[in-house]
Order: structure tokens, then sequence, then C-alpha cells
């Protein structure tokens, strides 16, 4: 569904991305682990093409994207084409991003009127169908600040699959949360997961990767240093950089 193959990216003279390859199989639920700076957000960035990589290519849909060498372009890049693949791609960031000016019920709605011209009737019962999945049904006429920051991310995620991308991904969705709302937003995303639902996780919550997870990544400054299923990476890493990685948060 995605591919990065030698995915390089720099800002200024810091290489965050130092060779990536990775490709995600429609349905899997991949785990992203790894210490602060390490380019976990750089890398689902590149992949949306909300950076510009530096060098290697990107894939969405099995369409190549994205194609670079030392920052020269080496393709044609149709914008009109990458917005509609980047689409296929729902992000849900740490700090919720909902537009405070706009109800719960205009958030999810707002994008699929203007970008996708959704009829309004239509996208408001697909609305009111995705805050029940989420539990919010009686916040529908509510503004973001009146919700507790779970309230709002699992608002952020009815948002991110009213457009119904064919990837969700989820940077950090519960670091900016008090702890006791953790669970309700881990919740949500494992409904997701067992729906089906192809989906890209950076998350420092072990316990929700082991058990949701179908693959889980580690990486470190700027590489995949290892990657397998939950048993293999987190309960036996083979990399001596994942062992003291998981000996610090665990
Ligand atoms: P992580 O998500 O794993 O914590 P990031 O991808 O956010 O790591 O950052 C990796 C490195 O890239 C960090 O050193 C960070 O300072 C740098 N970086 C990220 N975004 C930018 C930016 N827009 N401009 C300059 N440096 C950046
Ligand atoms: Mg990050």
């Amino acid at each position: 569904m995605v591919k990065l193959v030698d995915v390089r990216k720099s800002f200024g003279d810091n290489e965050v991305l130092k060779g990536i390859n990775l490709e995600i199989e429609s349905g899997e639920v991949v785990c992203i682990i790894g210490a602060s700076g390490s380019g976990k957000s750089t890398m689902l960035r590149c992949l949306n093409h909300l950076e510009r990589i530096t060098d290697g290519e990107v894939y969405i849909q099995g369409e190549l994207t994205d194609k670079r060498e030392k920052n020269k372009d080496l393709m044609k890049i149709d914008p009109v084409k990458v917005q509609a693949l980047c689409a296929e791609l729902g992000m849900v960031f740490q700090n919720f991003n909902l537009f405070p000016h706009l109800t719960v019920i205009q958030n999810i709605t707002v994008a699929p009127t203007i970008v996708k011209k959704v009829d309004k009737a239509v996208i408001e019962k697909t609305a009111l169908d995705l805050l029940e999945m989420v539990g919010l049904s009686d916040k529908k006429d509510e503004y973001p600040s009146r919700l507790s920051g779970g309230q709002q991310q699992r608002v952020a995620i009815a948002r991110a699959l009213a457009m119904e991308p064919m990837i969700m991904m989820f940077d950090e969705p519960t670091s900016a949360l008090d702890p006791e709302l953790v669970g309700e937003v881990l919740a949500t995303m494992r409904k997701l997961a067992e729906e089906g639902m192809t989906m890209i996780i950076v998350t420092h919550e072990i316990g929700f990767a082991r058990e949701v997870a179908d693959r889980v990544i580690f990486m470190d400054e700027g590489v995949i240093c290892e990657q397998g299923t939950p048993e293999e990476v987190l309960l036996n890493p083979k990399e001596e950089r994942t062992k003291i990685f998981l000996n610090k948060i665990l």
C-alpha cells in the first residue's frame, strides 16, 4: 500500500533518515518505536508528502509519487494525482489538531465536503456513524475546547476516517493525554485494527503494540534498526540498541 525505497531526508546538514526501506501490506498493523529524534515522525511525513524526501523513492498504492537523487527531482510529479494519493493516508497527530472554531460534526464533515465534494446529507450520516463508532454521539455539537483530550483525539480519528483513507497513520496519538484517558483512544484504535484497517502507529505503548501489531519496527538514528513480530522485537530483541531502548522505557 505504501513503500519507501532507500529514502533519505536531510534538514540542512542534519540527515535524519539515512536510507529507509519500508513496505506496508494491506491490512497490516505496524507499530513504530524508537527514541525521540530517531526520525519516526519524519518518516510518516515523507510517506504522505508533508515533507519532500532528499533521496530515494516513495510509492503509494503501487504508484511512484516521488523519486529524487541528492535533492534533484527525477520525475515530473502531477500535483493533483499526488494529492489524491496522499488523501488515501489518514493522519492522526499527537496534539489532535482539531479546528477550534468548528463543532465536532463540522470538524468531521469539512474536508470531505470541500476536498472530496461529498454530498452534505451523505457525509453528515457518515459522521454520525463514525461518532457512534468512537463513542461520542452525544458530543456532535460541542466545540473541541469543551472536550477532554481523549475525546478530542477520538474526534480526530473520526475526522481522518471520514475521508475514507486506505491507511491510517498515527503519530504518538496518546502521548499528550493524561494517563487515565489513554485507554479510550487505544480501544478505538484496537477496534479499527480488528476491522482490518491498515495502520501505521508510532507509539510508546508497548503493551498495545504487543497485542495489536502484526509487525514492530524499531528506529534508531534515522535507520530501521530491527523489525519483526511483536514477540521477536519486544520480547527477544536481537540488536543491542533495541535492548537498551526497551530497558529504558519498560
Ligand atoms: P521522532 O519523531 O522520532 O522524535 P523526528 O522525525 O521528529 O523524530 O525528528 C528527527 C530529527 O529531525 C530531529 O533531530 C529533529 O530535530 C529534526 N527535524 C524534524 N523536523 C525538522 C524540521 N522541520 N526542520 C529541521 N529539523 C527537523
Ligand atoms: Mg515524533
